[in-house]
């Protein structure tokens, strides 16, 4: 059997698909170690990983130094790269691997399995992106910043490649192969017809649906909650402090049929939100998988974890996109069918209400996520990425 070496960032939405495929690859008689920041090590080390960890304060001062321009944020991933190679390399002292999975945006992954000369599998937690995307979304960042600064950005960008390809003896490749770290295989946590354009990808990308096992949380006792009319919302893990969007769910939803459930996430304090209405239930975590188990209705920014899961439950969706790749979530939750898209900017009260109501009485949304959710499930989750990698393995002649 094989050891794998798995090289992740610190975020629950790149972590939480791949706990069902390290469980399984374990339980399949692989041995595996998994990098990744430490406040994760609980949420990682119940599939069985030995998990060996990066200091997050460390990774975001570097992923943020080189600003918000594209070149900047390009290059704050391959910033990252002195923190995390050594630290690799250190704690993985005198080890063998036999293949490396690595996330497809953070963790200069594909740098190490160069330096470790391993096979490498690419997971990719978002939608899988085509070099032309890649090329839009480069446009539209480099919009908001002068010519200068986008010049500065990109010199300094160029001497970090010279850099880092000299220190490490590494091939950086070209600003899409640092951001989407493309690799011999492509592990897509969602179905091939939810993503953008999925017929465009070629046969080394495995969509193999939202890959969800369950997670340690607290208890979370359902039997007091009527789950008839439940509403589910929450902003995710990250970009969740926003007292103002939950003041509002309290005024559209207050003295209504529904029950409300909401996570305001870890950086938001309770009391900070004033009075809560009786038909609220307020967390700042829940178990989401089985709480989407109940929910009629999920209000999301549209993660891609967040819409995966919901989907995946048959569960239509509100989405309210706030950054990063939450508006093309949004863009393809509407496309489908399986929900509506609103803004945040012009939101009120009234209608996320009055949207809440007409998608719950929409038989055609309804009948589109409940599609979606089949072609999720029939997807093959992790199990299928766990014969994908063992495909891949066999035909490199790995036992
Ligand atoms: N999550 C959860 N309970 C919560 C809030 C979030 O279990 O109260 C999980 C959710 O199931 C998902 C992840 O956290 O797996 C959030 O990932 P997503 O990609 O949706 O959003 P992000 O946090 O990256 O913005």
């Amino acid at each position: 059997m094989a050891r794998v070496l798995f090289i992740n960032g610190g975020s629950e939405g790149h972590i939480n698909p791949t706990l069902g495929v390290v469980q399984e690859l374990i339980r399949r008689g692989e041995e595996v170690v998994y990098f990744t920041a430490e406040p994760f090590r609980d949420l990682v080390e119940p599939t069985g990983a030995k998990v060996i960890t990066f200091d997050v304060s460390k990774f975001i001062e570097a992923f943020v130094a080189g600003g918000r321009s594209f070149w900047g944020r390009i290059g704050g991933l391959l910033r990252t790269a002195d923190l995390i190679i050594p630290s690799v390399l250190e704690q993985t002292r005198g080890q063998q691997f036999d293949y490396l999975i690595h996330d497809s945006m953070f963790g200069c992954g594909r740098l190490l399995a160069q330096i470790l000369n391993l096979p490498a599998i690419n997971s990719c937690t978002s939608f899988a992106m085509q070099p032309e995307v890649f090329d839009g979304m480069r446009e539209s960042l480099s919009r908001h910043v002068s010519a200068e600064e986008n010049e500065r950005a990109r010199q300094e960008f160029l001497q970090l490649v010279d850099d880092v390809q000299t220190k490490y003896n590494v091939q950086v490749g070209s600003p899409f192969d640092i951001f989407c770290n493309p690799a011999p295989m492509t592990i897509v946590y969602t179905a091939k017809d939810f993503q953008p354009y999925g017929e465009s990808f070629n046969e080394s990308y495995k969509f193999i649906g939202p890959s969800l096992a369950s997670r340690p949380h607290e208890p979370f006792d359902f039997s007091h909650v009527n789950s008839d009319h439940l509403i589910y919302i929450s902003l995710g893990t990250v970009l969740n402090q926003a007292v103002d969007f939950y003041k509002l769910c309290f005024a559209a939803f207050s003295d209504t049929k529904y029950t409300v459930l909401l996570s305001i996430g870890k950086q938001t304090q309770l009391e900070q939100l004033g009075d809560i209405p009786a038909n609220f239930i307020v967390r700042d975590y829940v178990p989401q998988l089985e709480v989407l188990q109940h929910a009629k209705l999920f209000i999301t920014h549209g993660g891609m974890n967040s819409a995966n899961e919901g989907l995946y439950y048959g569960v239509p969706l509100i989405v309210i996109p706030l950054g990063s790749d939450q508006p093309i979530v949004a863009g393809r939750v509407t496309e489908v069918g399986a929900g509506i898209q609103l803004n945040m900017e012009d939101l009120t009260a009234e209608n996320l209400r009055e949207a809440a109501d007409r998608v719950l009485q929409d038989a055609s949304i309804r009948r589109a996520s409940a599609e979606i959710g089949k072609s999720f499930r029939e997807a093959g989750g992790y199990e299928r990425a766990v014969e994908e990698i063992f495909a891949y393995k066999r035909s490199l002649g790995i036992e």
